[in-house]
């Protein structure tokens, strides 16, 4: 090998970016993420002039290292505290209290990942689905054959089921890989002309199917726009997630409403996603893998608590392996 040896990233969410971070003083790379916008599950959908956060709501920064990361974006304002006032519904217990800060990406929770991405090589919109040997390194393919080049060195950080499907069969990872079980959660957002009347911005509800529900509109940065965003429990979205998509959306609309009085049928946006690997149930064996023979490697929250955090972490390993893995 001459030069920097050459890496393929596959995912422009937080796992992928940070590692891409981490490694470019002595890689090369490349990141592939499938979709035209950054960030994976920390996501922002935007409609009719509505912005929701449907993947991640908020994230903790509870290590050194990834507060003195954040220290910079804090700075800028690229990611800013989040006090909403909290509740309990459908619950007489009360609210869990927040004793850190929560923190959100503005000017919405795609915000982090499009500051972290501006100085790496992103191909967005190419989704890898495959990969094949070609001497000593990888050949990358999309689902056409297109080939998308060749690298010295292959790292998924899609979640664990896809992460399986992608990584050849010798990858030394898969046995560790496998203990890996994420769940589902679907996230109804709603947008309103007007501003609805509660006295909580956000509020856990003790009840399935939904079991969170937030006013977005209340976080630093978001436009004026009125939108709540509400999450089911990931045991019921797993249980539900084969169902008609429109019964499902009429149902959390009803519950919506019988939880916080509000006519979610009088919202002048209503729209459905279904995460199918949103959160991680059992992590994978260790918190990075990684297959120096192959030279192949993987991470993501999956190999954690399934959160924002657990993902930096994994990818922040991981690059330190690799970074002693290359440089001795
Ligand atoms: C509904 C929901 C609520 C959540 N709430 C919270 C919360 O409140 N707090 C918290 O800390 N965490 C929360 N999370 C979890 C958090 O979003 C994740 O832990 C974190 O974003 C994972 O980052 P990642 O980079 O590991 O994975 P991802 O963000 O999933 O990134 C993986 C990327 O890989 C891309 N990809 C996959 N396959 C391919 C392919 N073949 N080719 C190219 N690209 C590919 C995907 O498009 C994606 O962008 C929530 C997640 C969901 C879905």
């Amino acid at each position: 090998m001459t030069g920097k040896p050459s890496v393929a990233i596959i995912g422009a969410g937080l796992s992928g970016l940070r590692l891409a971070q981490r490694l470019t003083p002595f890689m090369q790379v490349t990141v592939f993420e499938k979709s035209r916008g950054l960030g994976g599950r920390m996501s922002t959908r935007r409609k009719d002039g509505f912005a929701f956060d449907h993947g991640a709501q908020y994230f903790t920064a509870r290590s050194a290292d990834f507060e003195a990361f954040l220290r910079p974006y804090l700075e800028d304002g690229t990611v800013q505290p989040w006090a909403p006032r909290l509740a309990q519904l459908s619950s007489a217990q009360a609210p869990p209290r927040w004793t850190a800060p929560r923190y959100v990406a503005t000017p919405g929770m795609t915000g982090l990942a499009k500051a972290m991405a501006a100085e790496l090589t992103v191909r967005r919109a190419v989704q890898v689905d495959r990969l094949v040997r070609s001497g000593d390194q990888w050949q990358v393919l999309d689902a056409e054959d297109t080939d998308l080049g060749r690298f010295d060195w292959v790292i998924s950080t899609a979640p664990s089921p896809q992460t399986t499907r992608l990584m050849p069969l010798e990858f030394a990872g898969h046995p560790s890989l496998e203990t890996a079980v994420m769940q589902g959660c679907y996230s109804l957002m709603l947008g309103f002309d007007t501003p609805q009347v509660l006295d909580w911005e956000a509020a856990w509800v003790g009840q399935d199917p939904l079991a969170w529900i937030a006013v977005n509109t209340s976080k630093p940065g978001r436009p004026d726009h009125y939108c709540i965003v509400a999450q089911t429990s990931n045991s019921w979205a797993q249980a539900n997630l084969e169902r008609d998509q429109d019964a499902i959306r009429t149902e959390l609309m009803a519950t919506v409403e019988i939880v916080t009085g509000v006519a979610a049928s009088t919202a002048a946006y209503i729209g459905l996603h279904r995460w199918r690997y949103a959160s991680v149930a059992t992590p994978s064996a260790t918190p990075f893998l990684i297959d120096p023979d192959n030279r192949l490697a993987a991470a993501g929250d999956w190999c954690g608590a399934g959160k924002v955090e657990a993902a930096f972490d994994s990818a922040s390993a991981l690059a330190e392996a690799l970074e002693i893995t290359l440089t001795g």
